[in-house]
């Protein structure tokens, strides 16, 4: 069918608003009307080129909609179904999946190859050429030929526009707080970078009872915004949180700490390991690009004060099941997703969104296709 794509052609270009030609589903695969699709920071880092992926590439990995078309051997999903695309594919058999880590599921190791599961055929053609989908997804398109195995079924009657974002953001973010670094009740938690991702993480800490949140932001919008979803304290960074959070906790520090800076540099890590305190935790939320190798620490900190240091992928979630409690969450009102969403683009302006959101404007914007 026709259709269009903000697609990527290489580095360094602006996202491109084509005429496409989408094919049917094939085994195991469905089409999917999307109502949204979130724009996750993550996206900018392939026009920046700070993290490899294949060219032509349609860009977005936050979608959620309703199926349309079904392919042969589709099991799980039937034709109308309501669901959340999930940015990390779970093939349910690998001994990641079988043992509750399906964040960790091996599909992991091609999805930045952005081809379909089956046979890494392009479903989606521009200009005479294949294009790539970012996390199998590419949600930068009103409709999006997916594998089932992408698909998190959540109940019809879920208001999928803000849905969409709990496909990647949201959930990472919420996850960082609750499953990773595990906060708990009475806990002070620092959270460094309060866009969507660490929005969502100092709403996890909210949820867990942390009794201090402090939000680390640059931009003053988005400290404002942290402070609306639950932060106790906001400071433009960490130089600035560290004689504050020496003060609410009298120089005992944070029982938690989560790093949420849309990509990680070496230099974050000691500040980040300085807010915490002795026998504390500090999850790392960000991406970083596979070649950094350096990270400054002190390691007789790390090492003397018992301090543990965890990474995050989808915020430690198996997206069938947590994505639904997520969602759940949402609807009892503790979730707070619409405040998340600052602005609201047609597909044509992908880049303003972008824009906005690299100069600190927005939490989160969101592609609306209705
Ligand atoms: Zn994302
Ligand atoms: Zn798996």
């Amino acid at each position: 069918m026709q259709s269009k794509a903000a697609v990527l052609w290489g580095p360094h270009t602006p996202w491109s608003v084509e005429e496409t030609e989408l094919d049917a589903p094939r085994f195991g695969e469905v089409r999917v009307k999307l109502a949204a699709s979130g724009l996750c920071h993550s996206d900018d880092h392939f026009v920046k080129g700070d993290i490899p992926c294949g060219y032509p590439i349609i860009g977005g990995h936050e979608g959620a909609g309703v199926v349309e078309e079904v392919g042969p051997g589709v099991k799980r999903i039937k034709e109308g179904d309501a669901v959340v695309l999930a940015f990390m594919p779970a093939c349910g058999h690998c001994r990641w999946c079988a043992s509750g880590k399906s964040m960790l599921c091996d599909y992991g190791a091609i999805i930045m190859d952005g081809l379909p599961i089956s046979d890494q055929q392009p479903r989606v053609h521009a200009r005479g050429e294949g294009l790539r989908q970012v996390s199998m997804l590419g949600t930068f398109a009103p409709y999006v030929v997916v594998n089932e195995d992408s698909c998190v079924k959540v109940d019809d009657d879920t208001p999928l526009e803000y849905a969409a974002l709990v496909g990647c953001g949201v959930t990472t973010g919420y996850g960082a707080a609750v499953k990773q670094a595990k906060v708990e009740p009475g806990d002070t938690v620092v959270v460094v970078g309060t866009g969507g991702v660490g929005s969502s993480a100092v709403q996890g800490a909210r949820i867990a009872g942390a009794e201090v949140i402090v939000a680390v932001d640059p931009f003053e919008y988005r400290r404002e915004q942290a402070k609306v979803v639950g932060a106790t304290h906001a400071v433009a960074s960490m130089a600035e949180a560290t004689p504050l959070v020496t003060e609410l906790t009298r120089g005992v520090m944070a029982d938690k700490t989560i790093l949420t800076a849309s990509l990680m540099t070496g230099d974050m890590l000691m500040p980040l390991m300085l807010l915490t305190r002795k026998g504390g935790r500090a999850c790392l939320t960000s991406t970083a690009n596979p070649n950094i190798t350096n990270a400054d620490v002190v390691l007789a900190d790390v090492i003397f004060s018992q301090k543990e240091i965890v990474g995050n992928v989808y915020g430690g979630c198996n997206p069938h099941a947590d994505i639904p409690r997520i969602l759940s969450l949402y609807r009892r009102g503790l979730l707070k997703l619409d405040e998340l969403v600052s602005k609201t683009y047609a597909l044509e302006q992908v880049n303003e969104g972008y824009d906005d959101l690299l100069n600190g404007r927005i939490m989160r914007g969101l592609i609306s296709y209705s």
